[in-house]
C-alpha cells in the first residue's frame, strides 16, 4: 500500500488525485501533519524510492550512437558528445563529426523507420517523433511508415536557419 494512502487514512482525509500535481499539493498541504505520524519515516523511504525510480527512467547512459562502418567493415559507435571514436575492429581512430557527415552523405536516400532514424541521433526522439507529422512518409516496411533520411537533415537545417534568422 502507498504510504500517502496509509498517511491519508490516518489524518482522516480523502486521498490525492493519481497526478503528480494533486500528491504535490497534498504534501505540501500536509507537511507538519505528516512530520509527527509515526509513517512519516515510512512514507519518507517510499518517496526515495519513488525518486530512484524515476531518475532510472531520465538518467539513462549516454545513448551509444551508430556512425557508420570502418573501412575494414566493422560498426562504429560512439558515445553521445565524445569527439573521436576508435574502430573496435582494427583500432583506427575516427573524428566523430566527419565519421557523421559522411554517414549522413551515404545515408540522405535512405528509406528508414523512426526507431532507426532515432539511432543516427541527428534530432532528439521526442523532436524526431514531433516533426513526423511534417515528414512525408515514403512508404511503409514491416507495418512501420518510413521516412527519407534526407528529409529529417533537411528539416533539421531549416529549423535551425529559422532559430538564428
Ligand atoms: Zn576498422
Amino acid at each position: 500500500m502507498l504510504v500517502s494512502t496509509c498517511l491519508t487514512l490516518a489524518l482522516g482525509q480523502r486521498l490525492p488525485a493519481d497526478t503528480i500535481n494533486a500528491m504535490v499539493e497534498w504534501l505540501i498541504i500536509n507537511e507538519a501533519a505528516v512530520q509527527l505520524r509515526p509513517e512519516a519515516g515510512d512514507m519518507m523511504n517510499g518517496l526515495d524510492a519513488a525518486v530512484k525510480h524515476g531518475r532510472k527512467v531520465i538518467d539513462n547512459p549516454p545513448e551509444r550512437i551508430y556512425l557508420g562502418n570502418c573501412g575494414c567493415g566493422a560498426e562504429l559507435r560512439a558515445d553521445r558528445g565524445v569527439g573521436h571514436v576508435q574502430c573496435q575492429g582494427c583500432g583506427s581512430t575516427w573524428m566523430t563529426q566527419d565519421v557523421v557527415d559522411h554517414r549522413n552523405m551515404v545515408a540522405r536516400s535512405h528509406l528508414m523507420t523512426l526507431p532507426e532514424i532515432v539511432t543516427m541521433a541527428v534530432v532528439p526522439k521526442s523532436t524526431l517523433y514531433r516533426w513526423a507529422t511534417r515528414l512525408e512518409q515514403r512508404g511503409q516496411r514491416d507495418g512501420m511508415d518510413v521516412y527519407r533520411y534526407g528529409d529529417v537533415l533537411d528539416l533539421k537545417e531549416q529549423t535551425k536557419r529559422k532559430a538564428s534568422a
